[in-house]
Parts: C-alpha cells; structure tokens; sequence
C-alpha cells in the first residue's frame, strides 16, 4: 500500500490533520487500533469555548454541560469561588467528539483502516509503517504524522523523546452532588501529589479525576472519592467500576517533527503544562501541522515542511509552553502550606478581579506574566526561605 500521508492514531488530534490534508487532495490513510474512533477515552472533556471558536468548531450534540465558575479547594478545603458572567468551557462527550471529527476526515477522502496496530515505522526519504490487523502490511508514506497518544510509537522510533516526565492520571463516572455550571479542583499533596482532582458535571452523571506526578492513580482516585472530606460526602454512588487511567505527557518534552516525520497532540507533548489539557493545543497544532505538510508536499521539500510547522507552533504557543512549564514547575514543589497560602490570596479582591480580568481558559501566558509582575507581593507572603526553595527548582527548568 501507499500514501502521501499516514497518520498514526485516529484521536482528535490524528483526525483533524487528516481532514484537512484529505480536504487540499492527498491521499491519506489514518491507522487507528481500536475499532471505532473515541473508544476507549479517558478525558474529562473540558474545553474552552474562546479555543473552538478560535479553532472553527461549531459545538454539537457531543456538548454534554456548558461551565462559567470554577470552585477551588485549597488543601485547607476553604473554598475558593470564580465565577464569570458567560460560559467559558464545555463538558464533551469525548467519544463522540472522536467520532464526529472522524466521520469529517472520512467524509474528506481520508481512509481510515480500524482494528490496525502501528508496530513498527522506518522513517526515510520514503518511509515505511507496518501495521498488524486486518490490514496487515507495510505502508509507504511520503510523510508520517505521529497522533498516536502520549505512549506513541511513532515519537519512540523517530528519537523524537526527550523526556519521560508524564502525569498519571485516573478518572471514574459517579452519581454525585455538582452543580451543572461549576468544575471543582481539589489541591493537596496526600491526595494528588503534584497535580489536583476534580469534579465536573457531564450530562447525568459526574467525572470525578485526579492527576498526580507520583503513586498510582487508581490507587489515589480510590482514596479521593471514598476518604476526602469534601468528595467523599458528594459522591453518591459509583455509577461504573470502569474506572480509567491514561498518561498526560509534560509539555515540551518531545521534538515535534524530523526529516519525514511530524508529532501531533498529545504524541508531540502538545498539552497545556498548568492544566494538562491538551484537545485545544493539539487541535491547533495539528492544524498548523497540516498546512505545513500540505505546503511541503506540494512542494516536495521535507526541509519545507518541518520549518513550517515549527515556526507557527513557536510563534502561537511557544512563551506560553515556557512560562507554563515553569509556573508548573513550581507548582509541583509547593507544600500544602503554601498553597493554602498562594490560594488565600484569591480571596483578596484586587487579587481576584485580576484573575478574573486576566484569565484565559486556553492561553495561561496572560495570567501568569500579570501575576508576577503586578503582584510581586504574593510570593513575598511565603517568605524569602520558600521563595528561594521555588526559585532553585525553576534553575532545573531545561
Ligand atoms: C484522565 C484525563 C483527563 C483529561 N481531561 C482533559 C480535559 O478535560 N480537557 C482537555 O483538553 N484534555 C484532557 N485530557 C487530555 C486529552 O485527553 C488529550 O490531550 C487528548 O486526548 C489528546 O488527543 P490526541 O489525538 O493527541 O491523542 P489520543 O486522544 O490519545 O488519541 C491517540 C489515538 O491513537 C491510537 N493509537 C495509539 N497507539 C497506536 C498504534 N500503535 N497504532 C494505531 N493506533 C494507535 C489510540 O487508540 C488513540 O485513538 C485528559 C487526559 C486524561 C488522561
């Protein structure tokens, strides 16, 4: 078999690059291992509303909830309200998401071969994908998109992996006490160290999730829904055992492109570093992949298409990736202590309106910059010995 495109990985990211490089006319084939697109999924499904709008996508039947207030709970579980007057995100049907930007792909031209696993790829000037399933073989490619998750085989055999820093994280569906319009965030160290658990509404039940740098995550979610003081009283009952567990890679751990190779999504390490959300990031990041393989193709330049793609992922996200991997950074070493301390300080109002002014649900850049140049004095509340401690581990930021 050939193709001008392969794209390893049916998830939105794989799905959106192939309906538009099916769209400009070339002959795409996307390699999905699990039979439909969408299934399994493990994701909260929040997204912002100013992101797909950025990104053109008019929501659908797959918006399960619409969000305009975020309830923080320190670790003190004092909580902390935000609320704004519109809807900044939507609750989504993940699998159905994945289905809908499949069906556009296929509707596009792209060739989806279902129940087919990547199992080796050779990246050359013609590069070769093996794959086992019912299509069983070799495909060659005049180029190869890697939209194949965090775990992507495609980034390991290119050498595009620079480092292993993943979050772990686990989420089950309950029946619990939410309110419809509300995402609540659970910060504390015994519960999801490094990270945070939350709760959300999605349609007639609740997600309820935690992320942590270290532990097991199913292990943790078990001790979050069953022994925290303020979840444990909300979740009514579980509605599933199914409970899932998947990776979020850190941000900008990988290299995203090499001759005759581009990595889109969560494969490209294309997530938010404050958040972890990655369907925004890697939507337009898979978009400018697109445009700069479609470029590159025409002009049978590979050199094209790599500086292309860098270049507009640079441009678009690359301060907010630095300035969110070394907020993040900090955040991870932060004791309970200190967050209550930082997350107090939300409860002062020239601190609050400028979180509301200044906040952005899918670029944190803003935010972080007018933290910690207006406010030099929020930092200056954890005393200098803390201060310096958090200072030393952003030096460790490569
Ligand atoms: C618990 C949890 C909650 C999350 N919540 C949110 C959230 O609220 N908002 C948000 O924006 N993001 C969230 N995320 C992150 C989000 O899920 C990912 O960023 C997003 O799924 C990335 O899309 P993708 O297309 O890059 O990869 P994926 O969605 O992972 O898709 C990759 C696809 O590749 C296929 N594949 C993998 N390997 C192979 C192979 N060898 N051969 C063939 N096919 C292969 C997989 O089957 C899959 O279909 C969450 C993640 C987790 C784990």
């Amino acid at each position: 078999m050939r193709a001008d495109v392969v794209i390893v990985g049916g998830g939105p990211a794989g799905c959106l690059a192939g309906g538009i490089l099916a769209k400009r006319g070339f002959d795409v084939v996307v390699v999905e291992e699990h039979g439909e697109a969408g299934n399994p999924a493990c994701c909260a499904g929040i997204v912002g509303v100013g992101g797909f709008k950025e990104l053109g996508i008019k929501p659908g039947s797959w918006v399960l909830g619409k969000l305009r207030r975020a309830v923080i709970y320190p670790p003190s579980n004092e909580p902390v309200e935000l609320t704004r007057e519109k809807i900044e995100a939507f609750v989504i049907n993940r699998a159905e998401f994945d289905r809908f930007l499949a069906r556009e792909a296929a509707r596009a031209g792209a060739t989806f071969l279902l129940k087919n696993r990547c199992v080796d790829v050779k990246i050359g000037r013609d590069s070769v994908v093996k794959i086992r399933g019912t299509h069983a073989g070799e495909i060659n490619a005049r180029l190869v998109i890697g939209a194949d998750g965090p775990s992507s085989i495609v980034a390991r055999k290119a050498g595009l992996i620079k480092s292993e820093r993943y979050l772990k994280c686990a989420q089950i569906e309950v029946i619990a006490e939410a309110r419809a319009d509300a995402a609540e965030v659970y910060l504390g160290r015994s519960f999801a160290p490094g990270f945070f658990g939350w709760l959300v509404q999605a349609g007639d039940v609740c997600r309820v999730g935690l992320g942590a740098t270290e532990g097991n995550p199913i292990q943790l979610l078990h001790s979050f829904f069953k022994k925290h003081p303020v979840i444990s009283k909300k979740v009514e009952k579980v509605r599933t055992f199914d409970i899932c567990a998947g990776l979020i890679p850190e941000a900008f751990s990988r290299k995203f492109h090499a001759n005759g190779v581009l990595l889109v999504g969560d494969a490209a390490g294309h997530v938010k570093p404050l958040t972890g959300g990655g369907i925004y990031l890697g939507l337009s990041c898979a978009k400018f992949a697109a445009e700069a393989a479609a470029r590159g193709l025409e002009a049978e330049s590979n050199g094209k298409t790599l500086r292309i793609y860098d270049q507009m992922v640079r441009e678009r996200f690359g301060r907010e990736f630095e300035l969110g991997v070394r907020a993040r950074r900090i955040f991870e070493l932060m004791s309970d202590e200190d967050l209550n301390t930082i997350l107090g300080a939300l409860r002062k109002d020239n601190v609050r309106k400028l979180v509301l002014e200044k906040f952005d649900f899918d670029h944190h850049g803003g935010l972080i910059r007018a933290l910690t140049t207006e406010l030099p004095g929020l930092l200056r509340e954890l005393g200098v010995k803390r201060v310096m401690k958090y200072m030393r581990g952003l030096i460790k930021v490569k």
